[in-house]
């Protein structure tokens, strides 16, 4: 596979869905991230999620939600028979992690402790789905496999929910963010799972400073400098994603928006402000300093960091 595809800039198969039932209509577009590399970037429904076929077996960094295995496996099947051995899930929502039960051979599920329990509390993991759950848990950062295969899993804090975590494959020089940073707006915070605004930026910049081999980092006699990250729902650009897929940089302006929106929420808020002179503070704020991010999450951002200023 690594000769076939050497020297092409983007490779993108599309897995037909032929079956009957109602994951017949599922279709999981798959790419390359590096034509070098085993890692594979899977998208489906909206959501994005990876696949690392190591030696004995798939390692997928988050499933897609509960319907998804079938049409995920028809997707993989283009790049290998292995079974998927090995999932790892960012967080607790169910677009992340319903399809844990989908891959048959699975012998570890892995999350950060805080998102196991989370889970444990959750409707789609009662009764016969506690099984689906995670059978390890870590508390600041777990290791899996070795050398170049290597994949560090860090967690810094609270923020979408309690239990983020970011994926790192330093060997390759790609991260993923799970929605830590989703979208090209400001971050969804889910309360009822224990996420934070006003922790949201502290957690970023923690990201930011202590994984600091990217963007240039060694493989093997090389320096390389590719430094990808992929978004948990970025839509993925057309063609050439080796080129113009999001790099740490801009993980690092998304962390500058996000620390920048909690401090206008802050001021405003100070300045005794109404929650629509916030919303409209904001959304000028944003527009004038981040004109690549959208809109759209202004509102339920602002609510949520006035909510927890208030509370202090
Ligand atoms: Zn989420």
């Amino acid at each position: 596979m690594r000769n076939m595809l050497h020297g092409i800039v983007a490779v993108l198969f599309l897995s037909m869905a032929l079956l009957s039932g109602q994951e017949s209509d599922k279709l999981v577009r798959l790419e390359s991230l590096d034509v070098s590399d085993n890692v594979y970037l899977l998208r489906g429904g909206g959501t994005n999620i990876l696949a690392f076929i190591a030696e004995d077996g798939v390692v997928l960094i988050d499933t897609l939600g509960a319907g998804w295995g079938q049409a995920t496996r028809r997707a993989l099947d283009n790049l290998t028979s292995l079974p998927v051995t090995t999932i790892v899930n960012t967080h607790a929502h169910t677009g992340h992690s319903g399809g844990n039960g989908e891959f048959p051979l699975v012998t570890e599920i892995i999350a950060h402790e805080k998102t196991k329990a989370r889970m444990r509390e959750m409707s789609a993991f009662q009764d016969e789905n506690v099984r689906l759950l995670p059978t390890k848990t870590f508390e600041e950062k777990l290791t899996l496999l070795e050398g170049f295969d290597r994949i560090e899993l860090h967690y810094f804090g609270p923020a979408h929910t309690d239990g983020d975590i970011l994926v790192v494959f330093p060997e390759k020089g790609i991260a993923y963010l799970g929605d830590l940073f989703g979208r090209m707006s400001l971050p969804r915070i889910d309360r009822d799972l224990g996420g934070s605004g006003l922790a949201y930026p502290l957690v970023l910049a923690r990201a930011l400073d202590e994984i600091k081999y990217f963007p240039a980092f060694v493989r093997g006699p090389e320096v390389r400098t590719f430094d990808r990250v992929v978004p948990g729902h970025v839509l993925p650009p057309d063609q050439t994603p080796l080129l113009r897929w999001l790099k740490w940089d801009d993980f690092k302006r998304y962390a500058e928006l996000v620390a920048k929106a909690v401090e206008v929420v802050r001021e405003a808020k100070a300045r005794g402000q109404t929650e629509d002179q916030v919303i409209d503070l904001l959304k000028d704020s944003i527009a004038a300093e981040f004109p690549s991010y959208q809109l759209d999450a202004v509102g339920a951002f602002a609510e949520i960091v006035s909510l927890e200023i208030a509370e202090q």
